[in-house]
């Protein structure tokens, strides 16, 4: 993947894997000398000839559980970077692409895909090279001290560490519960679930409900099937390399004499469980190896960042819209939420919107700002070279207050913007008192500031760098009405001569506004100054 592996993480990564290695030498160390101790101290002798090797055995201990705690560290701290790194290159190219809407199957699959790059680093990279050091290691040691014991162990290590991991793979890739046809059943399923849920109401009008529930506990049942076969595969597997330690403990004891027998009995043993999760780790290989594939694709689709974001300013001129019979129809909504509405904004205009819940208000600003789907009509005045969000924004009925700082929330990730700019928008929405606190965080949809602080907070947002049609829906909700006088107040008179169209259920707000018009059912019944 293209500059995934950065000089920068392969030395991450080659430092955990020693972590790594010195903690499993440790382990042996602490087995072998503990044995030796114990095999020695059955003769009685004094104890200071035992001083050293209890000393050891402290060392050992005490060493062993330090540095895997360090190799944690190093270990996740390495994957975690390359996951965040490969996340945001995956979510660009899938919003580079287009064709899945973030948020969707597409994202939830790139997320476990994602999680499976961190396996394949955490739990078969590293273990595996981990193995092949130690490993290496005490077959040289061991054989040192007796060749046979050497051997017995270098054919134990084999088996289990490169045979039984082979067989896994193998069984893995292939057979009628490969990794492959899992996939394939859990797409199925997911096809299932999603034909479900978002065409029950055809299906039920169809009479099809029973055929198509009964294909979804089929597919599901299959999938259970498959998986359980699968899970049997990968247990035998590991199960055999789990015993494949004790049976080399239990050669070498038998075939080396004297008092080095349970010594390198229970090194053997203590080094063979090293390469043991090798095995279970190979059979997750087919099923890693695609979703690397799919991440590899997508992040390939990625444009190159383009480091920080230009200033995106607000179109610079008077824009005078005009809507002609502009009518909107959401996809599933039935009736028109929007029918056949003209409507004249001329450069300065303050228009107030009435009606009751429902009735189109906030319909009519997404169409003015270009955020809902025109069906019919048009809207003229949008001028040449111009974004309509340049033209027309503000503060949306559905406005999210993200889980980050004032100022993020403030500039939504555009540079540039100075800290006294930011300190005047929040205190023309009457929220001075953040102007120097921009970087508290605000929590989960502003859950740590109060409503009336939520509200002025996106109220603010409107007012940095405003567009030339400020559109305002129930921007002093949740105030208390001498708030929402003061804060209405400051807001139009930050808005200068800029055109606005205000949502608003308050009768005290209307004497603001040049124009009082009403939406009913989708149209404009009623206009009034
Ligand atoms: P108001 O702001 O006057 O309360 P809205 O403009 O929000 O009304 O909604 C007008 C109509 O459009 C309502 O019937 C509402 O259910 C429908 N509607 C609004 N948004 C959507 C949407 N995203 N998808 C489908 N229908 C919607
Ligand atoms: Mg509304």
């Amino acid at each position: 993947m293209r500059g995934l592996l950065t000089p920068g993480v392969v030395a991450r990564l080659l430092f955990a894997g020693l972590l790594a290695v010195l903690t499993e030498a440790a382990g042996v160390g602490l087995v072998g000398t503990a044995t030796w101790m114990i095999v020695r101290a059955a003769d009685q002798p004094p104890l200071a000839a035992l001083a050293v090797a209890i000393a050891a055995v402290r060392a050992f201990a005490l060493l062993k559980g330090g540095i895997r705690y360090a190799e944690r560290l190093a270990g996740h701290d390495v994957v975690l970077r390359v996951l965040a790194d490969l996340r945001a290159r995956a979510f660009a190219g899938l919003t580079a692409r287009g064709d899945a809407a973030p948020g969707g199957d597409a994202l939830s699959r790139v997320v476990s895909d994602v999680d499976a790059v961190q396996d394949l680093l955490l739990r078969a990279v590293l273990p595996a090279g981990v193995a092949a050091v130690v490993g290496l290691a005490a077959v040289a040691g061991v054989g040192a001290a007796d060749p046979r014991a050497g051997a017995v162990l270098a054919g134990g290590l084999l088996i289990a560490g490169v045979l039984l991991p082979a067989l896994g793979n193998v069984l893995a890739r292939t057979g009628p519960a490969s990794a492959a046809a899992i996939a394939r059943t859990r797409g199925e399923v997911a096809q299932s679930t999603v034909d479900l849920a978002h065409g029950a109401a055809e299906l039920i009008a169809f009479g099809a409900m029973p055929a198509a529930l009964a294909e979804a506990s089929a597919r599901s049942r299959r999938l259970a099937r498959l998986e359980a076969r699968s899970a049997a595969v990968s247990g035998l597997v590991t199960g055999a390399a789990a015993l494949v330690p004790a049976g080399v403990a239990l050669a070498v004891a038998v075939l080396v004499q004297g008092s080095a027998a349970p010594v390198l009995a229970l090194v053997a043993l203590t080094v063979g469980e090293v390469v043991v999760p090798l095995a279970a780790a190979a059979a997750r290989q087919g099923e890693v190896r695609a979703a690397v594939g799919r991440i590899r694709e997508i992040a390939a689709d990625a444009p190159e960042p383009s480091g920080a974001q230009p200033v995106q300013r607000a179109w610079a001129g008077a824009v005078p819209l005009r809507l002609h019979g502009v009518t909107v129809r959401y996809p599933h909504g039935g009736r028109a939420a929007l029918d056949g509405v003209d409507l004249d904004l001329p450069a300065g205009r303050r228009v107030a919107v009435v009606g009751a819940s429902g009735a189109g208000k906030s319909t009519l600003l997404d169409a003015i700002a270009g955020r809902a789907p025109v069906t019919g009509g048009r809207v003229d005045g949008l001028p040449e070279g111009a974004e309509p969000w340049q033209v027309a924004g503000g503060v949306f009925a559905d406005a999210h207050v993200f889980h980050d700082t004032v100022r993020e929330n403030l500039t939504l990730g555009r540079d540039g913007f100075g800290d006294d700019e930011l300190g005047a928008a929040l205190e023309a929405a009457g929220l001075g008192e953040y102007a120097g606190r921009l970087d508290d965080i605000v929590g989960e949809d502003g859950g740590r500031l109060s409503g009336g602080q939520r509200q002025r907070l996106l109220l603010a947002r409107a007012l940095l760098d405003p567009p030339p049609i400020l559109l305002l829906d129930e921007p002093t909700e949740g105030l208390d009405p001498a708030a929402a006088d003061a804060v209405l107040a400051t807001a139009l008179r930050a808005a200068g001569e800029r055109t606005v169209v205000m949502v608003t259920h308050r009768q005290a707000d209307l004497k603001l506004f040049d124009e009082v018009v009403t939406v009913d059912d989708g149209r404009l019944t009623a206009t009034g100054g």
